[in-house]
């Protein structure tokens, strides 16, 4: 997070920088915008989608399709009432809301410094009351018994669901896990800090089903796996990451132990992504609750029994957020006050753009033409930007703030010799490269895909 090549430069990331940078550039704009916007809404821009789907797929690849023993699910977002009545969310996905008894502002208590006083006016604060955050909606034509949905508040409810149709249509044994990806909401109280707690959001999430008495191994196991993957995968600095242990006192009502991964944000450490243990609570649950047996039978020992589930739960919306945080750094360049570039040392795989691809000059045919070809060549192979305004060194710096990692300008000698330069992002060196190797060049420094 922006801890400067420079000794004498101090972290300069501001959660207004980043936003500001994001709408900017395209990665994330205010939803309903034109309309004065929705709090708790975000829309992602073109540069947006493609990191997110980049963190998405960085996940989906070391979560499930590196591992034979974990497989996808993308389930449905909303589901019937009797689900949440069964899973306990009806009763206790709630926050504590207190209200000031002079402003009328509601805040979550448990976020407040003091509970007793409005941090805006001053106020007396009410006792809290319990607020259920799931956002309630009816399904079909006509509002009756039995009609009343919510959009999920977390993806793993339609895992536990489908517990028994993977059992059957797979050849998974515990222990195995089932992984999704896809949007939760939350009718949060209180939203802010840009994208980091909205009301609607992205989870990452995968239910790891194990024998009764092994999940406090798996625990340990996933709480270890999760913080590499935020370190060696995503390439967040881990001096920023920590991981700690609930309180019983924190505990969600599913859970035995959590721990929460947590990132050193601009305003404050606070939490990334949980890693719970929620034993057999929720097959229990909605074998009470529908009546169907949801047991394992275990082929080798010939026992049936409810496995216990440990769950690493990881937001993809807030993990875009500390990938940007991470990667944003500002290096002077020079003694003027602008001689700054605003760099993301975004990961390659990460960056929206890998390449960008320059004429020396937009005005001379024959660079534009050859420069056009190269473009061309690369597309199909991974997402390249084109730029031909202002000057090069201009060009660099709106590729830098993106954080595309090389940029190849054709110039006078490419038409003399094949060659373009490659400009690095993080190093700034030039080399020069033939415009046959370029391909291969790329490919073997982005690795495997
Ligand atoms: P908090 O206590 O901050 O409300 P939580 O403990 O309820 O969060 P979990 O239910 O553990 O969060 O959700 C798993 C992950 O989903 C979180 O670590 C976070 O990355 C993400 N997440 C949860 N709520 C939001 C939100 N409102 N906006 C964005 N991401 C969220």
């Amino acid at each position: 997070m922006a801890v400067d090549e420079q000794p004498d430069e101090q972290p300069t990331v501001t959660m207004d920088k980043i936003a500001s940078l994001a709408k900017r550039r395209g990665f994330v704009y205010g939803s309903s915008e034109i309309y004065g916007g929705l709090s708790g809404f975000w829309d992602y821009g073109p540069l947006g989608v493609e990191l997110k789907d980049n963190i998405r797929r960085s996940w989906w690849r070391s979560m499930v399709q590196l591992r034979p023993d974990v497989v996808g699910l993308d389930s449905a977002t909303m589901l019937p009432e009797v689900v949440w009545q069964a899973s306990g969310h009806l009763e206790n996905f709630t926050d504590p809301l207190a209200e000031c008894t002079v402003c009328r502002r509601r805040f979550r208590a448990d976020d407040v410094d003091n509970p007793e006083v409005c941090p805006e006016c001053g106020g007396r604060l009410t006792q809290p009351r319990r607020f259920n955050t799931m956002f309630k909606t009816n399904v079909g034509p006509i509002e009756a018994e039995g009609t009343a949905a919510y959009l999920r508040p977390e993806t793993a409810q339609g895992i536990f669901l489908n517990f028994k149709n993977v059992l059957q249509t797979t050849s998974q044994k515990v222990p195995f896990g089932i992984a999704q990806i896809g949007k939760s909401y939350r009718n949060e109280i209180t939203t802010g800090n840009f994208v980091f707690r909205s009301r609607e959001f992205e989870q990452m999430e995968m239910e790891f089903f194990v024998r009764p008495g092994t999940d406090d191994q798996w625990w340990e196991y996933w709480k270890e796996e999760r913080l590499r993957w935020w370190v060696e995968e995503l390439g967040i600095n881990s001096a920023h990451l920590t991981s700690r242990n609930h309180e019983p006192s924190e505990l969600s009502h599913y859970s035995k132990q959590t721990a929460d991964i947590e990132y050193a944000y601009p305003f404050g450490i606070r939490e990334l992504e949980g890693i719970a243990d929620r034993t057999d609570y929720d097959l229990k649950a909605h074998m009470a609750g529908s009546g169907q047996d949801l047991q394992y039978f275990d082929p080798e020992t010939g026992e049936h029994y409810v496995p216990y589930v440990i769950e690493p739960a990881a937001g993809l919306t807030r993990a875009f957020l500390v990938v940007l945080l991470d990667a944003y750094a500002e290096e002077r360049l020079g003694p003027k006050p602008g001689d700054v570039r605003t760099v993301l040392r975004l990961k390659p795989p990460l960056a929206p753009f890998k390449v960008a691809v320059f004429p020396l000059s937009a005005n001379k045919p024959d660079l534009v033409d050859r420069a056009r070809r190269i473009y061309d060549s690369l597309l199909p192979h991974f997402p390249a930007a084109w730029d031909d305004i202002g000057n090069v060194g201009k060009r660099y710096r709106r590729q830098d703030e993106v954080g595309t990692p090389w940029c190849v300008t054709v110039d006078y000698q490419t038409l003399e010799d094949g060659t373009v330069t490659i400009r690095d992002r993080d190093s700034m060196q030039q080399e020069r490269q033939a415009i046959d190797d370029l391909l291969a060049i790329f490919q073997e420094r982005l690795g495997p895909r």
